[in-house]
């Protein structure tokens, strides 16, 4: 029997505790011991049964006990002193508040998931979580963002596994009244395939950050309609399209509804794309040509690229967009085959399919990968839309993400870092984080043998009693179940790994966690080998996999794993932030020298993986790589963690320990991650941006007429020689060189012209190079310009110079953006 009704009683609070409603529906509780110390107060039992969610945990304290509650003169005061530290952090002075001169006012960060606690479960894995630690990070800092996503009325799925370990799927529908969030009570209107789709804003507050969610499951919406938010990456690729159509289009019109105008439009990943062409289409309709839209739209735009793997990237067949844009392109006035060229490759022909990563780079005038090595592969994958570029040089950079400390870390951990670190650790540079070498080890082993048992407790609640140990070392591995990621890898060899888990005096244990996504048959059957292998009587509950993975599991890993795992394929995984949270927590990496890892180890803060990435023959790489992981496992990680003096601390353990806070700490943190985005690509682009919009945006139509301008003209450029000599010479003695340009139509004003040295590989091309740019001298008789100057190259060995001509104009975000170069020879 099921209701015909449904509707819901709002608690009544005590007047003295009113106003924790707005503290339970901000998340900003999720990283405020306080307000959470607060909660778990006013109703130990009803705090656990509410699954440590403030909003429920309102509605299940009785009236009874609010009586009692409201007596309480500490609780009152308490609560009290919290509601009004939530509204000073609303407006006080933070990091962004000293920067003099700005020209930010807001950024609008779009994102398809945004994972901000479990009680919220809107998102499924890294890209998630970095968007929740991102709104976090940014809230701290004060800087002024809100975030635009999709509220799935269905989350992500629920995991149970089958008698068999294999991996079933629910999706209880959510109450987004009992969650926490607000109705705005705007409304918004697109066209999705013809059909007119009516979409709800609500609001997500996030500390000082709103965060607005889109949601079509509205009662005039037809079935179809209403489906579209269902679900977080369910359904086909036509699903996936019209969320995107919702996000992006969707959500440039909620900010219209909501009377923002960002000058800044961060889209995290390529699946908010469409929210470069809603707003190209906004330019048109103010009266702009499309090419002057376009670079209007470029100026604010930064693009976030998350993936190496292609099958990671959105892309849609002409079909589906033709179904879905046509009415749009025609709106624009354009013809669809223009529209689809924007995400299409000159480089790959036999592809037909409109790719969201190549729209965002083209449509962005700032790009960038999440981690220094994936900066590099980001470069290599996408050097054929620049085409002139040398790949070094292509313009995607990169900002490592980091994780928001406050969210991750335990209790006492955060204890020790306060009182030993600073008061303000998060955040603080490395002469501060330095401190972490003179930190006590008996109070470090104590926080992590704390850790390691509520982790056992935690897993033997849910499990059962028999499985781990509290003084076993721990190793964690959790994160999505993609096939890049090799759950599997030590399981190819059971007997070794069967020795290590039993060894004696000196066991080890391992915890897993993670979710496959539905369709994933490879990554289901990589959690049933998990499983199953831990089911085995010889493993003696000493492997173990923790079903429906979600942050309130990974925080227990984070805080009680003594080693943290990773051993993706390099150079697959981007960056990769679980580790970040597990070492901030005090855990060692051990880990393939991929993404961030590949930046942070440095030989004493961890270990690395060899990665055998030149062996072609997938199955030998994955024996060789594992064999490196056992390697280090026997002889490395599991005598020093036992190696035990004075009190049973593992001394040497915790110098690792220790050192890996001072490296880490300082680096791979939200709050490093959202200063360098505020300085490096979102205040660039708001001045950017504030040039373009300026006066009837006449510099959009100036630099969109001058690129057309240049673009037509490339052709005639040319070095036609360059004089230099061949001699001999010395680290640090100045050469010069001189060069003969012809410039076709173009003036000396539309151009830069450069030396590019450097020292040469075997091959004779140029290991690395740096430019230096020359001057004009005089213009010849036949038109051609001379230019020279001079250059000091900087190592001995084999060594060359050339000449290049780039266009120059001073609002361009990079020389490099044409992609059109004129090399000598
Ligand atoms: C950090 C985190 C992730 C991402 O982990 P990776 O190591 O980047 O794969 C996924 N899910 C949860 C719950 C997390 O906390």
């Amino acid at each position: 029997m099921r209701p015909v009704h449904r509707f819901r009683i709002e608690p009544v609070l005590p007047p003295a505790f009113a106003e924790l409603r707005r503290v339970a529906r901000n998340v900003r509780w999720t990283w405020n011991d306080r307000s959470r110390s607060l909660f778990a107060d006013l109703d130990p039992t009803a705090w656990a049964a509410s699954g440590h969610d403030p909003v429920r945990l309102l509605e299940l304290i009785d009236q009874g006990r609010w009586a009692v509650l409201a007596a309480d003169q500490r609780l009152v005061e308490e609560a009290r002193a919290v509601v009004d530290e939530l509204d000073q952090d609303a407006t006080d002075t933070r990091w962004f508040q000293h920067r003099s001169d700005t020209p930010l006012d807001l950024v609008a960060y779009f994102s398809p998931e945004f994972g901000l606690t479990e009680t919220l479960p809107q998102y499924s894995g890294g890209l998630g979580i970095l968007a929740g630690d991102h709104l976090k990070a940014a809230s701290d800092l004060g800087v002024p963002l809100v975030g635009i996503g999709l509220l799935y009325r269905e989350g992500y799925f629920r995991q149970r596994l089958d008698a068999d370990g294999w991996q079933n799927e629910t999706f209880p529908p959510q109450d987004p009244a009992g969650l926490a969030m607000t109705p705005t009570g705007h409304q918004i209107s697109l066209e999705v395939g013809g059909e007119h789709v009516a979409v709800a804003i609500w609001r997500v507050d996030v500390g000082r950050i709103p965060l607005y969610l889109l949601d079509t499951a509205l009662p005039g919406n037809s079935e179809e309609a209403a489906g579209i938010t269902d679900r977080l990456y369910g359904g086909d690729v036509e699903h996936r399209l019209r969320q995107e159509i919702v996000l992006g289009i969707g959500g440039v019109r909620a900010l219209r509804a909501l009377g923002l105008h960002p000058q800044v439009f961060h889209t995290n990943e390529g699946h908010a794309g469409f929210l470069s062409l809603e707003r190209i289409r906004e330019h048109l309709a103010g009266g702009l040509s499309w090419e002057a839209a376009v670079q209007a739209v470029r100026a604010g735009g930064v693009f976030t690229t998350h993936t190496p793997v292609p099958a990671g990237i959105d892309r849609f067949p002409p079909e589906l967009m033709t179904k879905y844009f046509t009415g749009f392109a025609a709106q624009c006035g354009i013809s669809l085959d223009k529209l689809m060229s924007i995400g299409l490759r000159a480089d790959e022909p036999e592809e037909n399919r409109f790719n969201m990563a190549v729209m965002g780079l083209r449509l962005a005038g700032r790009s960038n990968g999440v981690a220094a090595l994936h900066g590099v592969v980001s470069r290599q994958m996408f050097q054929g839309l620049w085409p002139d570029v040398p790949v070094d040089e292509v313009p995607i950079g990169s900002i490592t993400n980091g994780v928001h400390a406050h969210t991750w870390i335990s209790p006492s951990i955060r204890s020790i870092f306060t009182s030993g670190i600073h008061p303000v650790w998060d955040g603080a540079d490395a002469d501060t984080w330095d401190a972490a070498h003179k930190l006590d080890d008996a109070a470090i082993w104590a926080a992590r043998n704390r850790g390691r048992d509520e982790l056992v407790r935690f897993v033997r609640s849910r499990l059962g009693e028999d499985l781990l140990d509290p003084d076993t070392l721990t190793i964690g591995f959790s994160r999505r179940f993609a096939t890049y990621k090799r759950a599997t890898l030590l399981l190819a060899q059971a007997e070794r790994l069967i020795a290590i888990l039993n060894g004696a005096d000196r066991p080890v244990q391992f915890v897993f966690a993670g979710k496959a996504h539905p369709a994933d048959q490879p990554g289901k059957e990589m959690i049933r080998e998990v499983e199953l292998f831990g089911r085995r009587a010889d493993v003696d509950g000493r492997f173990v996999f923790i079903p429906d993975y979600d942050m309130a599991i990974a925080r227990a890993l984070y805080h009680g794993a003594d080693v943290w795992l990773n051993n993706p394929r390099r150079p697959l995984e981007a960056c990769g932030t679980s580790g970040m949270k597990a070492a901030l927590n005090g855990a060692l990496n051990c880990s393939i020298l991929d993404g961030w890892w590949d930046e942070a180890y440095d030989g004493l803060n961890g270990w690395a993986i060899e990665s055998a990435e030149e062996e072609a023959d997938v199955a030998r790489r994955d024996e060789r790589e594992a064999a490196s992981l056992f390697g280090l496992l026997e002889q490395e990680i599991v005598p020093l963690f036992y190696e035990r003096h004075d009190d049973g601390i593992p001394t040497g353990w915790l110098e690792r320990v220790k050192h890996g806070w001072a490296t880490i700490g300082p680096v791979f943190t939200a709050s490093r991650m959202v200063r360098q985005y505020s300085t490096e690509l979102y205040e660039p682009a708001a001045a950017a941006a504030n040039r373009m919009h300026a006066g009837g945006s006449e510099a959009a139509t100036a630099l969109a007429t001058w690129k057309q301008r240049v673009a037509g003209a490339w052709n005639h450029v040319a070095v036609v020689s360059v004089d230099a000599d061949d001699d001999p010479g010395q680290p640090g003695d100045p050469r010069p060189v001189a060069a003969s340009v012809d410039l076709g139509q173009l003036t000396p004003s539309d151009v830069v012209v450069q030396v590019v040295h450097g020292p040469l590989d075997a091959d004779g091309g140029f290991t690395h190079s740096v430019a230096s740019t020359l001057d004009r001298v005089e213009t010849l008789q036949d038109g051609t310009l001379r230019y020279s100057g001079a250059y000091v190259p900087a190592a001995a060995g084999p060594y060359g110079c050339t000449v290049r001509v780039l266009p120059s104009h001073p609002d361009l975000s990079t020389p490099m953006e044409l992609g059109r170069i004129a090399w000598a020879g």
